[in-house]
């Protein structure tokens, strides 16, 4: 880093550390603050400020506000019987610019979910043949299935996935999606888990034209 002077030096840490601004934004940010006027200046060092003295969270949904209850809560032409759940407050103005909701929010500030993460926490990317499986996090209703013993969760190699392909295809004539594929691999690997007369449901969801091409280039169809 060029050896600014320690205050500009300091201004450029601090916009360094803002999300998605690196070196470079960060002194062309510092430059024009130090360019401009100090009337400028002031202004901006306030508006920092004031969103950290003056908001907070509102009495009724948590979203943020600069009084009690937030514009929502205040208005009096919103229906308190409808309530959306949102994760965070930005969440509301993408639902607010449709204009079709009319009811009143309720802020989550985050949510706790399951997800794939290394030894400090962080996420860990995540692989998968399947582009429907190939994310690092498990919603809500996975979570609560794992942590109530409900569900018992395995893992399958892409191999196995692909030859479950294979056999729900050629068995029953009906191509699973890739995501399905899994789940056929594993039942199919379960022998002797059931008595022939146990039933087995496997939910078979979406459908597997979309992943035909695919498998198609692995070439595994044929084996
Ligand atoms: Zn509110």
């Amino acid at each position: 880093m060029p050896d600014f002077a320690e205050p500009l030096a300091r201004l450029i840490t601090e916009f360094k550390r803002l999300p998605g601004i690196g070196q470079k934004s960060a002194q062309r940010l510092a430059f024009h603050v130090l360019r401009a006027s100090r009337e400028d200046a002031e202004h901006l060092a306030t508006a920092v400020l004031d969103v950290k003295d003056k908001l907070g969270l509102c009495r009724t949904c948590n979203n943020i506000a600069d009084s009690e209850l937030c514009q929502y809560c205040r208005d009096t032409n919103r229906d308190p019987k409808i309530v959306c759940v949102v994760e965070e407050p930005h969440n509301i103005i993408g639902i607010e610019v449709t204009r079709q909701f009319s009811g009143i929010y309720h802020v989550l500030h985050g949510s706790l979910s399951y997800l794939l993460q290394d030894e400090h926490g962080q996420v860990h990317p995540a692989h998968s043949i399947s582009a429907g499986l190939d994310y690092p996090g498990v919603g809500p209703e996975h979570s609560y299935l794992k942590d109530s013993g409900r569900a018992t969760y395995v893992a399958v190699t892409d191999r196995d996935a692909l030859e479950g392909f294979r056999l729900l295809s050629r068995l029953e004539g009906i191509i699973p999606a890739l995501e399905t594929a899994h789940a056929v691999s594993w039942i199919a690997a379960q022998k002797g888990r059931w008595a022939k007369n146990e039933a087995v449901l496997l939910c078979v969801s979406g459908r597997g034209d979309k992943d035909v091409a695919q498998v198609s280039e692995m070439n595994i169809l044929e084996t």
